[in-house]
Parts: C-alpha cells; structure tokens; sequence
C-alpha cells in the first residue's frame, strides 16, 4: 500500500510557506517577491510577514495578498506571529509561522501567553508551524509548550546560511518520542537582504491548485520536504517498506529513540526495508544526495497504517 501523500491522486504543488516582504522587515516589494518565486516555476508561496507591535521589523497587521492569486500561481495569506516569554531570543519574543491566516486576525497582547496565541491561530484553521527551533535554542519545556503545532520547521534556509542554525530536526524527534504527532516543513525564510530564496520548500500533493486545498493537505501530512531532490513513492507491502526516489547517495529510515536504518551508495534510486527489524511506534524517511540535498517524509505512525488498512 502505498502511503501519503503518494497514495492520493493529483500532483504535487511546489511552494514556501515562510518569507517575508518590505510590509515587514524585507527587502522587496511583496509583487516583486510573489513574481520571483512564479518566475522559478514554484506553484505557491507564502508572505507571512511579521506581526508584531514593533515597526523596526513587524507590521500590525497580516499582509493582504489576495491581489496576488492567479490560476497557476497563489498566495496564501500568512504571517509570523510574536508573542512575548521566549527564552534565548534578544527581545525575549516567540516565532509562530501561520499559513491560511484570517486578514483580521489580531496582534498579540503584551500579557497573552505563547499557548494561548497559539490555541487562538489553531481556532482560526490555519496551518501552523514552529518555526527555526535551533535557530533560537527552543529547549524541550519549550518545545512540548508548543507541541500542539501542525509542523516544525526541520529546515531554515536562512537560518542555515547566516547562522549555521537552520535545523529543526532534534525538536521534531524529541516530540515524536513523546508521542505527539506533529509534521515537518522545510522553508526558505526569505528576506531577500542576501541570497536567502530557493533553499527549502514543501510539495503538496492536491488535485488542483487553490489555497484550501493546499491548506487540507499540509494539515493532513500530504506533502514533503526538500532542499533539490524528488521522492517519487513510499510504499509499505506487509512490513517490507519501499522509497523510490531521484539518485541520492544515503537513504535513511528513522524510528523511536535512536534506531534507525540505512542504505548507502552512489546513484541509489530505490531502496526495501524490513520494518521487522525497527523496534519503533513511528518512522520517517529521509534522503540525501551527494551535493548534500535532502528531502524528507513527513512521519508515518504505524497505529495509524494499520488503522487504515483495516478500514480498507
Ligand atoms: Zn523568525
Ligand atoms: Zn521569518
């Protein structure tokens, strides 16, 4: 059986859920943005500029984007939401990405808590995102605090370039190993100040392009990660897992605490595994090529699998 997003009908749909524009603190115009980003064949993006009471880098309220939808190419109205308590950020202030954000939604209060900003996004529908963990040290207390999130952002491209601190993925295992079932983005956190664009981003799998469409999916975990490589199937057949993929040089299976599987080589584009041999409740794909591209699956729960076999 093959399992999501590639079990689903449709194609997938490439975009950046996470960027800014000069509504907050980047550098381009938010048309200028939106045409760079249709300009290298991605289907949608995302302008979540910040939304904080502080003008030096943050608007008051969400970027109207909605004059930028077109049949082959939308926007979805998104923004970075602050809120104060954060530890090891200068300000003292949390980042939350939100994707599918009502235009009215409200900048957070000086006394509201970061789990009372985030309930109120969740109300919304929107898509939300833990965004750059390692980037600003999210410690566990702080991880699980947030841990009712959509997604962690597993990697910033701006973050890794300018910081070497774009990785999320030790905060997606920790709340994995504590059960809490959450899904992973890749984002570019563009601000267009330097060459921080085209570095990480999701294809979602939809029928046909429209921004509540690509809401369902991301929320539903029928998408994938990636830095510039393909995976083309995940395929689970008794407990005998397959990937196909574009060449790569490492696939690798993660599961619970520290166990793991892997096959390594050159130009691999498939790979079988014995589940059996993993002593785990959940599992994720990553793959990686030799110029150092990944692309990584959204985590699969096995009560989850065998769930849906049983209603097959
Ligand atoms: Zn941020
Ligand atoms: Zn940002």
């Amino acid at each position: 059986m093959k399992l999501k997003p590639f079990d689903k009908s449709g194609k997938f749909y490439k975009g950046n859920l996470h960027g800014h524009s000069d509504y907050s603190d980047g550098l381009l115009k938010p048309k200028t943005v939106i045409e760079f980003y249709k300009s290298y064949s991605y289907d949608f993006t995302c302008l979540s500029d910040h939304l904080w009471h502080d003008k030096r880098f943050a608007a008051e309220s969400v970027n109207d984007v909605s004059d930028f939808n077109f049949k082959d190419f939308i926007t979805i109205p998104s923004a970075e939401i602050h809120v104060k308590g954060k530890k090891y950020e200068r300000a003292g202030l949390w980042h939350l990405v939100a994707n599918g954000l009502p235009l009215d939604f409200k900048i957070a209060s000086d006394n509201e808590t970061v789990d009372e900003l985030l309930n109120r996004i969740i109300e919304t529908g929107a898509f939300v995102t833990i965004a750059h963990p390692e980037w600003y040290s999210l410690s566990s207390d702080e991880a699980i605090k947030v841990s009712n999130a959509h997604a962690v952002e597993i990697y910033n491209h701006a973050a890794t370039i300018s910081s070497n601190r774009g990785s999320g993925i030790a905060t997606a295992d920790f709340l994995l190993n504590n059960n809490k079932k959450i899904l992973l983005t890749a984002s570019d956190d563009s601000h267009f100040h330097k060459e921080d664009a085209l570095g990480g981003w999701v294809f979602v799998k939809c029928k046909n392009l429209s921004i509540q469409n690509i809401l369902y999916s991301l929320k539903n975990g029928n998408y994938y990660s990636s830095t510039g490589i393909a995976i083309h199937n995940i395929e689970l057949d008794d407990n005998e897992l397959l990937i196909q993929c574009s060449p790569a040089s490492h696939i690798i299976i993660s599961g619970s605490s520290n166990t793991c599987l892997s096959k390594n080589g050159y130009n691999i584009t498939s790979a079988k595994f014995d589940l059996n041999k993993l002593d785990t409740s959940f599992f994720r794909v990553t793959v990686l090529n030799e110029y150092g591209k990944y692309a990584w699956s959204n985590p699969y729960w096995l009560d989850e699998i065998f769930k849906d076999w049983s209603n097959d």
